[in-house]
Parts: structure tokens; sequence; C-alpha cells
């Protein structure tokens, strides 16, 4: 298996606010931050991230971190 070599966001649940819809979606063009339901908390799509962590600054709770 191959391991990646940047660094995959996380979401801090402490801080999440699991939003209606994650505000901060619309940062990422390959769709791996992810929420399925409204109110959920937000995932990120290990196989669809590549690491551009230009999702961090889009959340306004500072919940979205690189690991
Ligand atoms: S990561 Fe940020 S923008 Fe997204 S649901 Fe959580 S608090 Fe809201
Ligand atoms: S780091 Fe980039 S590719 Fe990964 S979830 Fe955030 S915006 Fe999308």
């Amino acid at each position: 298996m191959v391991g990646i070599n940047y660094r995959v966001p996380v979401i801090d649940a402490a801080k999440c606010q699991a939003c209606r819809q994650c505000l901060a979606r619309k940062a990422c063009r390959l769709k791996a931050l992810a929420q399925f339901e409204a109110h959920e908390l937000p995932y990120v799509d290990r196989e669809l991230c590549r690491g551009c962590l230009l999702c961090l600054a889009e959340c306004p709770f500072q919940a979205i971190v690189a690991e």
C-alpha cells in the first residue's frame, strides 16, 4: 500500500459546530470534504483529498486542522 506524503486535514469535533451545510465544503474542488446529512460533522475522504489545505481557512470556527 502506498502511503500519502502530504497532510490530510481532520475535523476537530470539539470545535466543529456541525453547521447545517459545512461552510468549508465549497473550498474543496475535489469534493473530499463530505457531509451526508445537514447538521452532521463533515469528514475528509482520504482517498480524494490531496492535501491542499484550502479548506482550513474556510471554517469560521477553526474546526478543520492539519494533522
Ligand atoms: S468544519 Fe466548520 S464550517 Fe464545517 S460544519 Fe464544522 S464548524 Fe461548520
Ligand atoms: S485539503 Fe484540499 S483536497 Fe483536502 S479536503 Fe481540504 S480542500 Fe479538499
